[in-house]
């Protein structure tokens, strides 16, 4: 079972590996810099080298980033799309230094233009920074959103017809269930979440879904509202997170559900008493 958190890098990467340990879990996501500023961080050789001796000390066997929030391949502004393509190739670049198997990304919003015209901005970037990084293993996940503003990727289809585009190996989804839920996804019981993964298997195929971030959800179905909640507390209910504990096994999972409170020990034991043998 790849079950896990996103951990927190702040006063350094090793702090991510404490929080791991203090947690007992084998897979984890990390912001690799700071996210909310474009500032760049270079991964030295040696750095690179610490983190990944200490994924194999730690006994993580999947770990990820999360890109930068700032981050925006679909734009129509000419300097925020430049830097974007830059911040992304940027942290492939770290994820392939550091042994994170991808980097989880919001496919972008389509403000100033179309919705088809940000689906072309986003593939062209992905075709453009692949093939830049196309020695690397590190990979792209495309995360499905809420749905909120201008946003691309809350349907399916925004992130299968990126996908049309870009015919990389390294380039897969991560499923939210928060956002799921609150695109309109009614993945709150087997039959519900069957359908929705039916979805993606003929829309992409489900071997492109290689994460998911477990959160409960505050606001309603079809909401459009990015509230993660704790895990059975929301309206998602405990069916969903009972559904992907048992049938994605290898695929990692984390949660990013509020931490105060001892609440990332809490949330792991919901899920854990969801296994079943
Ligand atoms: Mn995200
Ligand atoms: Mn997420
Ligand atoms: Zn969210």
């Amino acid at each position: 079972m790849l079950l896990g958190v996103h951990c927190s890098i702040s006063g350094g990467y090793e702090n991510a590996f404490a929080e791991a340990q203090a947690l007992g879990i084998n897979t984890f996501q990390i912001f690799t810099k700071n996210q909310r500023q474009w500032r760049e961080k270079a991964v030295s050789e040696e750095e690179g080298r610490v983190f990944r001796a200490n994924l194999k000390k730690y006994v993580i066997e999947k770990a990820f980033s999360h890109s930068t929030y700032l981050i925006n391949i679909g734009s129509f502004d000419e300097t925020i799309r430049r830097n974007s393509i830059l911040a992304l190739s940027a942290e492939v670049q770290r994820c392939e230094a550091m042994g994170l198997a991808f980097t989880v990304l919001h496919s972008g919003s389509y403000k100033g233009g179309d919705e088809a015209g940000g689906i072309e901005n986003i593939a062209a970037a992905l075709n453009l920074i692949l093939e830049e990084t196309k020695h690397m293993r590190a990979g792209i996940l495309l995360e499905n959103t809420a749905g909120q503003g201008s946003s691309i990727g809350w349907k399916f289809e925004h992130l299968a017809a990126i996908m049309d585009k870009v015919s990389s190996p390294r380039l897969g989804m991560c499923f939210d269930t928060c956002h799921a839920f609150a695109a309109g996804y009614d993945i709150r019981t087997q039959t519900g979440f069957e359908d929705t993964l039916e979805k993606i298997e003929r829309l992409m195929g489900l071997e492109k879904l290689r994460a998911f971030h477990l959160n409960d959800s505050k606001g309603e179905l079809g909401s459009r509202i990015d509230r993660h909640d704790h895990i059975g507390a929301g309206k998602l209910g405990l069916e969903a997170f009972a559904y992907v504990i048992n049938h994605f096994k290898k695929v990692p999972k984390v949660l990013e559900t509020p931490k105060e409170n001892n609440m990332d020990v809490k949330n792991l034991a919901v899920l854990a008493g969801l296994m079943q043998p």
